[in-house]
């Protein structure tokens, strides 16, 4: 029910009650006017009454005076008294014709008959007295049978009084009680009226409003400092309170929703800025550990508890081979065929336990009772493919599909990424590799060997260094033509890589010249790695076309720091001592001096 509903239904009873109120109290107000009345009539007789047997008294004085002294002025003031109590006879009648009973009246007539008898025997004693008569106006006037008429006149007008007193005060006690009746009504309809006023006061103000209104003000404030938490209460009323609590309920709904787009805009924010800061790290990578760190670092970051695993295509064997991972996936394992994942046979995301039915990937440990939610993204650049980014999702946190569109994003940045470094070190070692041999070039040589020195010095350990020089190399250009010369060079250079696969580093010095570091090995250990060299171009047989070149032969020098040499003059003293190879006749290694034996 609306509050100007229930208002106006206690209004109704409210004028009802103090009409009802109003009544009782005219009730009442009349009561106390009988009351009054009867109060003025009795005194109206009282007095009529009381004259009444003053004036039967004072006509038989004047009487008796007048027969006693014959004086005229007595019998004057008689005829006068006689008017008098004719005046009080009159109203005495009309008194009892506004309300005095029939006993009552009985009673006043007795007195008033009883007074015109004594009337009448006084008209005759004066009549007696004037004629002369004295004796007789005595006899009647001071008789024994006047006497007693007078006591009975006396004694009505006394009865008269006395019925008039108890009806009288009958009728007061009635009135009285009349009058409290309708005056204790009246104040029991004005209690209810108050009592009525006051339970709609409760009840609109302090049910219907004052407590609604106290909540919702706490929640308005609550809102107006962005706690959505703060819920309006269940106002079931249709009135303004309910109207009220329904704006506020909207109000609180208009700003969840706009806190979650605004969550959901930040959350995309948070997840852009990371993306990008990715891709900026990754265009700085230098090298596939930097690539795998930023992964490792960042994709834990936009993939929360979702663990994966980052291929690369190792196209030669078509395998997808583990680069690294985060949070230990457990459903595919390190390496597997790049023919077992739908992705990668595909180009496109697969996500078999998403919305759609879909084939499980055979490199995924696939329980059909249990599925697992798993994303393959194909990491691909300029068509071609390059990888796999592998991802398990937890149960139940179904990825969206804003968050596939990053998922995209991240596989496109990181795809990039590897072409990029792929470009680089082929860029690199065709810049850095001797295109001849395969070896690394001179370039190469000076940042290797600050590298290698600062690591023995760090560690106190020796570094070899070999020098080495194809014996009349000249010939083979002059005898079988220059690409001879540079099958001769290949070959050597093959076996100086195949030698310093486990250890060392081999670099094409110049020319026919190369170098081979050893670190950590001995002067004994390098010299002997040395003759190994010797011996295995040695046994080389090689031929150009139809014509066979003949053995290779070279001349070694070797240098360990810090045993012959300071490092930083480890090349020189190297190539001090295969300039003594050569001098003392070639095919053979040198060792350059001890230091102290250099200084003898
Ligand atoms: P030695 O035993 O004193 O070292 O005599 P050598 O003939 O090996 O030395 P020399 O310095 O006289 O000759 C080196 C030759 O190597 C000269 C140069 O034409 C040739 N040469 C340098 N680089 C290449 C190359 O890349 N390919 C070919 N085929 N020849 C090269
Ligand atoms: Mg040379
Ligand atoms: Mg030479």
């Amino acid at each position: 029910m609306r509050l100007a509903t229930i208002t106006n239904w206690a209004y109704g009873a409210t004028v009802l009650l103090t009409i009802v109120s109003s009544t009782t109290m005219i009730l009442a107000s009349n009561a106390q006017e009988h009351e009054r009345t009867a109060v003025e009539q009795r005194y109206a007789l009282d007095k009529a009454t009381a004259e009444l047997g003053t004036d039967i008294y004072a006509l038989s004085d004047r009487a008796r005076q007048f027969v006693n002294t014959g004086d005229p002025t007595y019998l004057a003031a008689y005829r006068s008294e006689v008017a008098a109590l004719e005046a009080v006879e009159d109203r005495i009648r009309h008194i009892g014709d506004a309300g005095a009973t029939t006993g009552e009246l009985d009673a006043l007539k007795k007195a008033v008959t009883l007074a015109d008898t004594l009337h009448d025997e006084q008209q005759t004693a004066l009549t007696a007295q004037e004629n002369g008569n004295g004796a007789l106006a005595r006899q009647i006037l001071f008789g024994a049978e006047y006497e007693r008429q007078l006591d009975r006149a006396e004694l009505e007008v006394q009865r008269f009084q006395d019925r008039l007193d108890s009806r009288i005060e009958a009728q007061v006690r009635d009135a009285t009680e009349i009058s409290q009746l309708w005056k204790r009504i009246s104040e029991v309809v004005l209690a209810l009226t108050a009592l009525l006023v006051l339970c709609v006061l409760y009840f609109v103000f302090k049910q219907r409003v004052l407590h609604p209104v106290v909540k919702l003000s706490d929640v308005v404030n609550r809102l107006a400092v962005q706690d959505f938490a703060a819920e309006p209460p269940e106002v079931s009323h249709i009135d303004e309170i309910g109207d009220m609590a329904q704006a506020i309920r909207i109000f609180r709904e208009n700003g969840l929703e706009r806190q979650r787009l605004e969550a959901e805009r930040d959350a995309d924010r948070t997840m852009r800025d990371l993306l990008s800061r990715m891709t900026q790290r990754m265009q700085g990578c230098d090298s596939l550990h930097d690539l795998k760190e930023i992964v490792q670092r960042f994709v834990p970051e936009i993939a929360p508890a979702m663990p994966g695993r980052l291929y690369l295509l190792d196209p030669q064997r078509n395998l997808v081979v583990e680069a690294c991972s985060w949070l230990g996936p457990v459903q595919s394992g390190t390496q597997f065929s790049a023919l077992s994942c739908w992705a990668l046979r595909r180009g496109l995301r697969h996500r078999p336990a998403g919305d759609n039915v879909d084939v499980p990937c055979d490199h995924v440990t696939w329980d059909a009772a249990h599925p697992v939610d798993t994303l393959c993204l194909p990491l691909t650049a300029q068509r071609e493919t390059l990888g796999l980014l592998y991802f398990e999702m937890p149960a139940g946190g179904a990825a969206g599909a804003a968050q596939l569109i990053y998922f995209d994003m991240l596989a496109e940045n990181i795809g990039l990424a590897i072409a990029n470094l792929q470009l680089r070190d082929t860029l690199r070692e065709m810049a850095m590799a001797d295109s001849l041999t395969g070896l690394a070039n001179r370039r190469q040589l000076g940042p290797a060997l600050e590298t290698q020195i600062a690591q023995a010095e760090r560690l106190g350990e020796p570094l070899g260094c070999l020098m080495i020089d194809v014996d009349h190399f000249k010939r083979f250009n002059d005898v079988h033509g220059h690409e001879a010369g540079d099958a001769v060079l290949r070959a050597v250079g093959q076996v100086l890589a195949n030698v310093t696969r486990e250890t060392g580093l081999a670099f094409r010095y110049g020319g026919e010249e190369f170098l081979v570091l050893l670190p950590t090995l001995s002067a004994v250990q390098a010299e002997e790695r040395a003759e190994d060299i010797r011996a295995r171009i040695a046994a080389l047989r090689l031929g150009h076309g139809d014509a066979d070149l003949g053995p290779v032969t070279i001349s070694v020098g070797i240098a360990v720091a810090p045993d012959h040499c300071a490092y930083d003059r480890l090349v020189r003293t190297a190539d001090a001592a295969l300039l003594r190879a050569k001098t003392l006749g070639r095919d053979r290694v040198e060792m350059a001096k001890l230091r102290n034996a250099a200084s003898a």
